[in-house]
Formats: C-alpha cells, structure tokens, sequence
C-alpha cells in the first residue's frame, strides 16, 4: 500500500526535520554563557569601558562555541549579513551598539542614521580608536574594512558618502552587534 508507506514516511521526515531545528536551536553552554555576559552589560558600563583596549584571542574553536554560525560567518569569516532584513537596520532606541564578540563599546544610537542601504549606518564610532580600519581588495573593489580593536572581528566597512559632521557611513552588520539601551539602566 504505497500511500501508507507515503505517509509514514512523511511523519519520519516531519520527526526528523523538527529534532533537526530544535537540535540547532539548543544553545551550547559557551553560547549560553557568551549571551549572558552580553546581556549583563549596561549602558554605564559600556561607558565607561569604552577606553579599554585590551586585546582579545580566540581560537577558531572558541569562536565558534560561543557564537552563531550566521555570527560567526560575518565576524570571523568577514561575511555580510542580508540588507534590510536584519536586526537593527530599522533600530532607533537610545542605547549603545556593542561588539558581538567581546562586549566591546563600538557606537552610540547618536550617530546612527537611515542610510537606505538596509544595514545599521553610524557617521562616526563612539570613540575613534573603538574601531581599526584594514584595507580590503576583496570581490574586485577597493574598501576599508571595519574591525572591532579589541578582538578584531570584522564588523562592517566604511565609506565616504555619509551625512554630517564627518561625511562618512560606517556600514555595519547586525549579526556583528549587540544593542544595550539606555532605558533600561536608567529604570533600574
Ligand atoms: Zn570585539
């Protein structure tokens, strides 16, 4: 009876593909952990951690446990997330951007504008030395990379066509950060 087989098969390919995405959705403790101290950051603390510099390594492994693989695609791999459809291309809280990989202070919500470009747009870090700019040839043009300074985790690029008072857009990946609001410290 081939339409019985059909349907057992069917609900052996249900099971299969549901144990498969709950699969990826369990957190490894590394993960867990790496969320937890993100979300422990608060607005006064990124303040006043902007300043510290102090160099972050990792091994590929680390990396890799602690992160997401679409995270871990843009910030380690150099990738680029999907325009317009990602997390913060349409936030506009007040609060301060976050490296993902290291917690480190990268923008304020002050220089963030609407660049149409479907990505996270700032005019300027929050500090100048937040960021390191590298050169990139990639894909047949010629860029300036933007890297978290502390961990060096390749964030975004920067342009030359931004709006007042630097003309510059620093085009980022939302994957490559984590927003904490100033809100919610000031609630508490
Ligand atoms: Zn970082």
């Amino acid at each position: 009876m081939p339409r019985k087989y059909q349907l057992i098969n069917c609900i052996l390919l249900s099971a299969f593909l549901i144990s498969c995405s709950s699969e990826s959705q369990s957190q490894s403790p590394d993960r867990e952990s790496h969320q937890h101290f993100l979300n422990q950051i608060t607005y006064q603390s990124a303040m006043s951690n902007s300043s510290d510099h102090k160099k972050i390594e990792r091994t590929e492994e680390e990396w890799k446990n602690r992160l997401s693989s679409e995270e871990f695609r843009v910030l380690r791999k150099h990738g680029t997330e999907v325009p317009f459809v990602n997390k913060y291309n349409s936030h506009y809280e007040d609060g301060i951007y976050v490296c993902k990989g290291c917690g480190h202070p990268l923008f304020h919500s002050e220089t963030k504008f609407n660049s149409r470009s479907g990505w996270p747009s700032y005019w300027a870090p929050i500090k100048e030395d937040a960021v390191i700019e590298k050169e990139d040839r990639s894909y047949f043009m010629n860029r300036t990379e933007i890297l978290c300074s502390k961990c060096e985790s390749h964030l975004g690029h920067v342009f030359d066509d931004g709006p007042e008072p630097t003309g510059l857009r620093y085009c980022m990946n939302s994957a490559a950060l984590h927003f904490v609001s100033k809100d919610e410290t000031e609630d508490d």
